[in-house]
């Protein structure tokens, strides 16, 4: 192997910090300039470089230059490498890619670079992913793959793969349907297994499968980079979609994750349930949401008072966010108090783009609403659902922005003395209300928490924290936990495990300030410890096939997770 390769392969490229040693080893002599820098040094450059840009979407694309999503075989292999993927790497544009430093830099920076690689500039990066396309950094799946899936998949430089996540681009983010645009998405979530979740990088899998685009848009922009179509639906989709998932467990096996992201709601339920029974799957929409949200909801009765089942939910968007969420806090009730599920599901109310779910809609609602439709006349607004319903947590997860307007916000200030309320819609453009207005209009009463993330905020001489309920503190120790444990199959009651693990690691001091989640400074130890409480449910189960369990779950996560410091080449 040559140098001139080792350099070139992201997952060997140390840059600067080659030894003298490996630079004579490694015919490395006269290619780098002689001083021998460390990784904390270059980090701190790049780390320099990237703050000097003001435009958001450059620091994401200085990020993706430094990142490698393809993965070569390893250098020796370059000599016998088919000529399809040699070009490939030609056209890659021969960036310094270096996948260590990407995630030492997004693990060491994570608060700093998580909005960048994911929520909020990631849905800019996707909005603009026909003019900033690169490089490919995942797998892309179209009709035009139909019926050849599994040799597609064979394409991919790596044979071992743990966690696949695929999105067919029709909700990205709330930003709607951006097609094959929606590359960018499983690209960021894996980027935050990795670096979040310790999942080997080169064991994750982004898939983008393109069925066409309703996006007018994006079907009459020149550099649009999918299909030229309108989306196949009804058999045509889910056939593909069945090939799909065949081609996945016979190339990869029963423990292979598949995270679904970014679907529309009426076809996420159904794959969901479709392939829960037979796959590894796990949707972060509808289930991801649904734990961080829970974790945060009962780390919010620390400084709200009450148990779950105390307390009466009102939600603004009943779609894979918000019935997911409502689902899972039903579930959590119900194993409190051993009632029905059914009983628990009545202190939950959801209102949609009609108004508030009641029993009189429920031959016309679609399926995952109908268990909301509890007995009640009709109600057409949300100020007056929060007056009727008397909500004491009010969660907007409807992707519209500036729906909870000082009207509600004072209703829900009227109704409790400290109001809780989650505006989950991302990116920030689409939140409810922003962390100033909670605060302001509730007069500094309210415990808010956002899916986007906003800065602290003065009011009345005194400093409101907000959390952030970013699925990004759940899914990645969560998609951890299954893989250590060879688990096959989700179960909801893992998802309770995880949501448990996070609320555990809220501390006093975080309490103080008014913080419902932990600071994502910590976030490989939270990890860790959510995914060893997923394990520790999954051998429980029975659903685990890793044996025998090890006995310290924690230590052996901490043990599996990936480590983006440099190793020394002999
Ligand atoms: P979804 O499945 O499309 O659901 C959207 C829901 O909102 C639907 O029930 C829709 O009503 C309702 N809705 C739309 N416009 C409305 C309006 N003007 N008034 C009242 N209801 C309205 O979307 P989703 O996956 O649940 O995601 C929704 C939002 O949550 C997105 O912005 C997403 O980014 C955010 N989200 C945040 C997190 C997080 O913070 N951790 C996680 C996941 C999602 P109809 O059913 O009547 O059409
Ligand atoms: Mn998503």
């Amino acid at each position: 192997a040559s140098g001139y390769s080792l350099m070139r392969d992201p997952q060997y490229n140390k840059g600067l910090a080659f030894t003298e040693k490996e630079r004579d080893a490694h015919y490395l002599r006269g290619l780098l300039p002689p001083v021998v820098s460390s990784q904390q040094l270059q980090e701190k450059k790049l780390m320099h470089n990237i703050r000097q840009y003001e435009v958001p979407l450059q620091k994401y694309m200085a990020m993706m230059d430094l990142q490698a999503c393809i993965h070569p075989p390893t250098h020796h292999c370059y000599m016998i490498l088919a000529t399809s993927y040699l070009s490939m790497m030609l056209f890659c544009g021969q960036q310094e890619r270096n996948e260590r430093l990407f995630y030492k830099l997004l693990i060491d920076n994570v608060e700093e670079l998580l909005p960048i690689v994911y929520t909020p500039v990631v849905g800019e990066a996707c909005q603009k992913y026909g003019s900033i396309f690169k490089r490919p950094q995942g797998l892309y799946i179209s009709l035009k793959e139909k019926g050849k899936i599994l040799e597609v998949l064979k394409n991919w430089p790596e044979r071992s793969i743990q966690v696949i996540v695929v999105t067919d681009g029709e909700r990205i983010l709330g930003l709607g349907d951006l097609g094959c645009q929606g590359m960018g998405i499983p690209v960021g979530k894996l980027a935050l297994y990795s670096a979040l979740g310790g999942v080997r990088p080169s064991a994750c899998l982004p898939i983008t499968i393109d069925v066409g685009t309703n996006n007018e848009k994006l079907l009459n922009d020149e550099f649009y980079i999918g299909l030229r179509q309108k989306r196949a639906t009804g058999k045509e989709y889910y056939d593909l979609l069945h090939e799909f998932m065949s081609a996945v467990k016979q190339n990869y096996g029963e423990k292979v994750l598949v995270q679904f992201e970014d679907f529309a709601n009426h076809n996420a339920f159904e794959l969901l349930a479709k392939y829960g029974t037979t796959h590894l799957v796990f949707n972060d929409d509808i289930q991801g949401t649904a734990s961080v949200v829970l974790a945060g909801v009962v780390a919010a009765l620390k400084l709200i008072g009450g148990t779950l089942p105390e307390h009466t939910f009102l939600f603004l968007g009943a779609g894979e966010a918000g019935t997911g969420i409502a689902e899972l806090i039903a579930l959590e009730m119900s194993k409190q108090t051993k009632a029905p599920i059914e009983e628990s599901r009545k202190k939950i109310w959801l209102v949609d783009s009609k108004g508030l779910i009641v029993s009189s809609r429920v031959n016309s609602l679609q399926h995952f609403k109908k268990p909301w439709a509890h007995e009640h006349e009709p109600v057409s607004t949300l100020i007056e659902a929060v007056k009727v319903i008397k909500p004491t947590v009010l969660i907007g997860s409807s992707g519209v922005g500036k729906t909870f307007t000082k009207e509600v916000v004072e209703a829900m200030t009227a109704n409790n003395k400290i109001p809780l309320i989650l505006a989950l819609s991302n990116p920030t453009s689409q939140s409810e209300c922003t962390a100033e207005e909670a605060y302001q209009w509730s007069e500094g009463r309210a415990i808010f928490a956002s899916g986007s993330p906003f800065d602290p905020v003065e009011y009345k001489g005194k400093v409101y924290y907000s959390g952030q309920a970013n699925n990004a503190y759940i899914f990645p120790g969560f998609g951890l936990g299954l893989v250590m444990s060879g688990a096959i199959r989700v179960h909801d009651d893992m998802l309770l495990a995880a949501s448990e693990a996070l609320a555990k690691q809220v501390t006093e001091e975080n309490y103080k300030k008014g913080l419902t989640y932990p600071p994502f400074s910590d976030i490989r130890k939270i990890s860790a410890n959510i995914a060893a409480n997923v394990a520790a449910k999954a051998y429980e189960l029975g659903l685990a096939t890793h044996l025998p369990r090890p006995q310290d779950l924690v230590k052996y996560a901490e043990s599996c997770m990936y480590s983006p410091l440099y190793r020394n080449y002999r």
